[in-house]
């Protein structure tokens, strides 16, 4: 159980010491990056034998989340373990933390994986979030309060990119949504008036040092992250101040240790609500890793192996734009290679792409970031990659 786990060490067996990571996602993949630059081996447990991060990683455990000789193997393997998926069973976090230093813990991705566990937590740490109610038997659908309406209805746990959630106008569509989303347990919140969308990556260590990247600005589109600027375009210094204590009091009110995202949505009224938190790096601090001094999966190896917290330092402006499998399809439904030269001629493009086979609409294949001196020059840019890719502008 100890740690720091020393870049360039070597284990017991004469290896060099491995990071290893539950999940295989791009999340994962861009850990693997980032612990590999450090001299560390990878390790990563996904039961997809072509996961993105799984086809860079030194090894590759290719069995499910709770499969006993799979967890074995990779405590065997690994000196301190971190999860890129927060769906990863607690209970496979809970067997890796008995043996072995897991960063954030069981108990902290417990909480992010259950919309009603995580609104509470929000509250602990006083911070508000929106109104909302448990959707779990027929007479808490009976007693569900009029005022949540118009209001949608999300699956307490699995959600993801807008999926298991369904808008409802009055009591007997929440009656049907609920039917229709299997009447597992849900959460119903009222809809919000959303003037924007922003989010905080926070890192915390198990000292209590707390350190922050910028506050980003978002733009969904269809429920899926589309676009990340940052400096938040728009949003006042008081609301970035306000929403980085909160994500740090968030952290701090879980003890938590790891990379942590939080979102929250900024209201008409100017109020600030928390919407969710993500125990892992995120979609939204993707940029971290072209415009700033430390990315957000630097800080993840950092906080794995159990080295020291610095504040990362944004040096250029960027926007982001997400590439999902819909721009590998021309008008005609024919599959397509988006057209990469000419959208990397463009100044300060950063492109990643995450090694998956087979397009599909909807799905994160990878995502460009535009980085520049000053920001309206990187969104100038985001909006010609945009349109070269066919993407909406914004
Ligand atoms: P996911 O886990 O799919 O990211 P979210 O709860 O973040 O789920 O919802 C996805 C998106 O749907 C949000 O980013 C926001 O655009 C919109 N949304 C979610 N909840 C609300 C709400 N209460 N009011 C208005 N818009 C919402
Ligand atoms: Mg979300």
């Amino acid at each position: 159980m100890k740690r720091p786990i020393l870049p360039g060490s070597t284990g017991p067996d004469g290896r060099p010491a491995t990071l290893g990571v539950m999940g295989g996602g791009q999340l994962g993949r861009m850990f693997v990056q980032a612990a590999q630059a450090m001299g560390y081996f990878t390790a990563v447990l996904d039961a997809d034998p072509t996961s993105p991060a799984g086809l860079i990683a030194h090894y590759h455990i290719d069995t499910g989340y709770l499969d006993e000789q799979g967890l074995a193997q990779l405590m065997q393997r690994c000196a301190a373990i971190t999860t890129e998926f927060e769906n990863v069973p607690a209970p496979a976090l809970r067997t890796l933390g008995a043996h072995r230093p897991v960063a954030p813990d069981a108990d902290a991705v417990a909480v992010c994986q259950h919309r009603a566990a995580e609104k509470a937590q929000f509250r602990r740490a006083g911070i508000p979030c929106a109104p909302h109610a448990a959707i779990e038997t027929d007479a808490d659908l009976a007693a569900a309060d009029p005022a949540l309406l118009p209001g949608i209805l999300k699956t307490a746990t699995l959600g993801y990119d807008g999926k298991g959630q369904v808008a409802v106008e009055s009591p007997a569509a929440l009656a049907e949504a609920w039917a229709a989303l299997g009447r597992v347990p849900c959460v119903l919140e009222r809809r919000l008036p959303l003037a924007a969308e922003i989010s905080v990556v926070v890192a915390r260590d198990a000292g209590g040092t707390v350190v922050h990247f910028p506050v980003q600005r978002n733009l969904h589109r269809a429920g899926i992250l589309a676009v990340t600027e940052v400096p938040a375009r728009g949003i006042d210094e008081a609301t970035q101040q306000r929403a980085l204590q909160a994500a740090r009091a968030v952290a701090e009110s879980m003890a938590y240790v790891g990379v942590l995202c939080v979102e929250f949505f900024v209201l008409d009224d100017g109020s600030l609500v928390a919407n969710e938190m993500a125990p892992r790096p995120h979609n939204s601090g993707h940029y971290t890793i072209d415009a700033c001094d430390l990315s957000q999966f630097d800080l993840q190896v950092r906080t794995t192996a159990g080295l020291p917290l610095v504040a990362p330092r944004l040096h250029s402006p960027a926007v982001m734009l997400n590439l999902l499998g819909d721009l590998w399809f021309d008008a005609a439904g024919a599959e397509r290679t988006p057209p990469w030269p000419r959208v990397l001629a463009l100044p300060g493009v950063h492109l990643h792409l995450y090694g998956k086979a087979s397009p599909r609409r909807g799905r994160k294949m990878g995502h460009l970031t535009v980085t520049a001196p000053e920001a309206g020059q990187a969104r100038a840019v985001a909006l010609e990659a945009a349109a070269l890719l066919g993407l909406p502008p914004f």
